[in-house]
């Protein structure tokens, strides 16, 4: 067996191990050293860190999301203990946003921190992997991608790539967004020029609208010069940090077209293969960590930052009518299906997600759905 191996599958144990032998050497130090295992597990401590790169799609320290790739970043090194380090870039410090999965794909960062519909441009399947409206919530998705094949599917579709994908936090349910405009019937989404990535923006433009991908650092500016009508981001805790109630008259929920957005994490596969198992299994973990964090933070930040929306800043907060989510859900299965068709691995993809929603959905009935009503 190789030392490498070895010292891999074997693990923490051997630094204990190793202390072990260490201190019992200590009365006759000529007759015993350190054995291989623990002068290999104590070298890392010694030798020079992994210095890994992470660029993300998200301005700098942005609330939720920037800081959930810091909180990944900083997990993967404590974890480590230091053996691997990994700085991370705002949008722009390093590439723009939406080049972060050509740069990792290369190998000029080993990390790359954004959502999966920002690439639908290199292969429309990629979008189930973020997001799918009227599709899975953050737990659902979770159990999708962990428990119901999810995961394998979408390393399959970055393999082509060079790149390996884990999921790193989630939104849960968004908002649907900034108006400038009351949004009363489908016929007032017609001719809205709004901000609305994904799947999401395929359903509004197939509603009449014009939908735009913008960075999220820059759509206050977009929404104030009048640019945009509408825009979506995310979520109270998000939104309030970008100051959009300053620029738009309504804020309307729910957010059919982002139920449940899964913050991805993607490693340059080289990269990766080069660590030992061990710091393989740490970035993975990390990413399991990161991913349940986020979720927990958006929940407990949301709930203040929406107090703050509508008692301080008066936002006038409103329920998409009920036609209106009926209609998009409609537009919505259309696209989806057609996505579903535009590929083999699209429509293999489509089978997997929507078999699980359909059993998910029944359990989900009598469960989360039933006590939330029954909570009231
Ligand atoms: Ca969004």
């Amino acid at each position: 067996m190789k030392r490498r191996e070895f010292i891999s599958k074997v693990g923490a144990g051997s630094l204990a191990l190793g202390a072990v032998a260490t201190a019992g050497c200590q009365q006759k130090p000529a007759d015993c050293g350190p054995t291989d295992a623990a002068k290999s597990a104590a070298a890392p401590a010694s030798s020079r860190p992994i210095e890994w790169k992470m660029v993300t799609t998200w301005p700098k320290n942005f609330p939720g999301l920037g800081t959930g790739a810091n909180f990944l970043a900083k997990t993967i090194e404590d974890m480590s203990g230091g053996r691997i380090r990994v700085k991370v870039y705002g949008a722009g410090e390093m590439a723009p946003a939406f080049e972060i999965f050509d740069v990792v794909s290369k190998g000029a960062a080993e990390l790359g921190h954004g959502s999966a519909y920002y690439w639908k441009g290199k292969n429309p399947a990629l979008q189930f992997f973020s997001t799918v409206p009227f599709g899975l919530t953050a737990d659902e998705m979770n159990a999708w991608l962990y428990h119901g094949g999810g995961m394998e599917l979408w390393r399959e579709a970055y393999k082509p790539f060079g790149l390996a994908p884990m999921a790193a936090g989630n939104t849960g349910v968004q908002m649907a967004g900034w108006f400038n405009k009351e949004i009363n019937s489908l016929d007032d989404l017609k001719g809205l020029k709004m901000r609305i990535p994904g799947l999401g923006g395929e359903v509004l433009k197939r509603a009449g609208g014009t939908p735009v991908n913008l960075p999220g650092g820059e759509l206050f500016t977009a929404m104030q010069s009048g640019a945009l009508d509408a825009t979506e981001w995310v979520n109270p805790y998000n939104d309030l940090a970008f100051g959009l109630f300053k620029a738009a008259k309504y804020y309307y929920y729910p957010g059919w077209h982002e139920p449940g957005t899964t913050l991805e994490c993607f490693v340059n596969q080289k990269a990766f293969d080069a660590l030992p198992s061990d710091l393989q299994s740490i970035v993975l973990n990390a990413a399991r960590v990161a991913n349940q964090d986020m979720l927990a933070e958006y929940i407990a930040r949301n709930n203040d930052a929406l107090v703050k929306l509508v008692d301080e800043h008066k936002v006038d907060v409103r329920k998409l009518p009920d036609d209106v989510i009926e209609n998009l859900r409609t537009l919505s299965d259309e696209v989806v299906a057609e996505v579903a068709a535009g590929s083999e691995q699209a429509k293999k993809i489509y089978e997997s997600y929507r078999a699980f929603r359909e059993k998910v959905m029944r359990w989900e009935e009598i469960s989360e759905k039933a006590y939330l009503m029954a909570r009231g």
